[in-house]
């Protein structure tokens, strides 16, 4: 069940304020417009886990991507997040829960 946890729970952009240079480049590329580099955690809804600002920082250890304490390869947060995005969708539209494309109609 550890397993299951692991990868249900959201990943968190954290930042290490000891190596941490506060050059703001985190703050200026979040595609969603988080204050990063003032955050100690980037947990909010907001966060589309996109990965740009840990991509693009300039400081090895300065921001990381978290599941609880573990930091993760950025593009294993990537790869989750779409597996997460489309596995829904394919789960949901096996169950009959959902449908991608609406019924034709008919004139
Ligand atoms: S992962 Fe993307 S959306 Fe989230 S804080 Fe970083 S740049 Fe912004
Ligand atoms: S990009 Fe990295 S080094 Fe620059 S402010 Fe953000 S966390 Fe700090």
């Amino acid at each position: 069940m550890i397993w299951l946890k692991g990868i249900l729970q959201k990943p968190l952009v954290a930042t290490n304020e000891n190596v941490c240079i506060n050059c703001g480049k985190c703050s200026e590329i979040c595609p969603m417009n988080k204050d990063v580099k003032n955050s100690s955690f980037v947990t909010s809804a907001e966060c589309i886990n996109c990965q740009t600002c840990v991509l693009n920082c300039p400081k090895d250890g300065a921001l990381e991507s978290r599941i609880g304490k573990k930091a993760l390869k950025p593009l294993f947060i990537i790869i989750k997040v779409i597996v997460m995005f489309f596995g829904s969708i394919f789960a949901f539209q096996g169950a009959r829960l959902y449908k991608l494309l609406p019924q034709s109609t008919r004139l």
